[in-house]
């Protein structure tokens, strides 16, 4: 798999050197498409639609990892990896209510890469970059410009405020994709929030091991469990993202003391169906990662054409409640807007509530009355 790709993205008849390059994370690095000359070859986009792409990814980057590329059936413009990374005259399109920060992460900032907006846990952006822009992404305003990865003086206030604020026992890295940094920078973070006495739990927001998963080798692996407990967040979004691969990057970690769940983002063409959606969490749990949340895409500039109803994410909880693992089952959450926060959505399932007795609905839809005690 990639031969063909590779062939392209090298310009060259030879296929890349060989098994030991493409899963070389570096290689994979150094050789991801963003530029629409490639591309234009890879997907014989005609001159017109090479225009308008560019006038998009102007505004909009985009960056393809040969392997994530080589999982993409080219030939088919509603492919789901293909509708998740590949630039599209969509993202220009004007939705209502959407915006470029709608969460407000810039108000709840408490220091530039700070987001302290719950009480016990604290959010920090390493870096601005991934090595796959998700067409989809929250944070897609962070893309333009240069890339950037936290500066020292930046990091020793973030270090200051976490120490200073003895709430805060969760730390969540993210970006852009913190695994994209070297080993040595992740390390000093990790070991300056560990100095760090009332900071329980790390956890990592990465995509790496479902678009580059070389990436968790074995050296960032041995890094990350010398300051567990560590909780990596994975994103997963469709089933054929479980590769061999990806199934190893996250093995890798598992079967380090570090657990991995899964953050999916509902997305239209992608993973609207309760088959898709089922058939993913439980490839999930095949691979030994936890469905944790399914987002309701985010009102984010560009991404309005991927959006989908709140009805249809309630359709598919439905549809999976009761009918597989309850531990495939993700919570699907809303981010509401201005920093209100994550609002878990369920579907009714409680259909009266009295001093004495519920009227309950079970999975099948049979309503029934539970006794209620005082
Ligand atoms: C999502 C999020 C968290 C973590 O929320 P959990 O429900 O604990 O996973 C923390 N801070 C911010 C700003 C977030 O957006
Ligand atoms: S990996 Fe995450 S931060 Fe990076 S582009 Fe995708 S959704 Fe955005």
């Amino acid at each position: 798999m990639g031969t063909e790709i590779g062939k392209v993205l090298l310009e060259t008849d030879e296929p890349p050197g060989g098994s030991l390059e493409w899963s070389d994370w570096r290689w994979q690095l150094r050789n991801t498409v963003s530029d629409i000359d490639k591309l234009a070859k890879l997907f014989l986009l005609n001159a017109a639609e090479s225009e308008d792409l560019k006038r998009i990814t102007a505004k909009y980057p985009f960056t393809i990892t040969p392997y994530y590329l080589s999982l993409m059936d080219k030939d088919d413009p509603q492919d789901p990896i293909r509708l998740q990374c590949l630039p599209s005259q969509e993202e220009e399109k004007l939705y209502f209510g959407v915006q470029d920060d709608p969460l407000d992460e810039e108000a709840d900032s408490v220091l530039p890469g700070l987001v302290h907006r719950y009480p016990d846990r604290v959010l920090v952006t390493l870096t601005n970059m991934c090595p796959v822009y998700c067409r989809h992404c929250t944070r897609k305003r962070d893309w333009c410009g240069s890339r950037w990865a936290r500066k020292p003086q930046e990091l020793a206030s973030i270090y200051q405020y976490i120490s200073q604020h003895k709430e805060v026992r969760d730390v969540i890295l993210s970006g852009g994709d913190p695994l994209i940094l070297s080993n040595e920078r992740i390390e000093a973070v990790l070991k300056s929030l560990r100095d760090i006495p009332h900071v329980e739990i790390i956890r990592i927001g990465t995509r790496c091991p479902v678009v580059l998963p070389q990436r968790i080798d074995d050296g960032l692996v041995s890094v990350l469990r010398k300051y567990r407990p560590i909780w990596v967040n994975t994103h997963f979004n469709h089933p054929r993202e479980i590769t061999k691969e990806s199934s190893m990057a996250c093995d890798r970690m598992v079967s380090s003391g570090i657990p991995v769940n899964n953050q999916s983002v509902l997305l239209k063409g992608v993973n609207d169906s309760t088959e898709t959606m089922t058939k993913l969490c439980q490839g999930l749990l095949r691979i030994s990662v936890r469905p944790y949340y399914l987002f309701q895409c985010d009102p984010v500039s560009g991404t309005g054409h991927l959006r989908t109803s709140i009805e249809k994410g309630l359709e598919i909880i439905k549809g999976m409640r009761g009918f597989t693992s309850g531990l495939a089952v993700p919570n699907f959450v809303v981010d509401g807007m201005e920093g209100h926060g994550k609002v878990p959505l369920q579907p009714d399932y409680l259909v009266a509530l009295e001093k004495d007795h519920a009227l309950l609905r079970s999975y099948k839809g049979e309503v029934f009355r539970y006794y209620n005690p005082e």
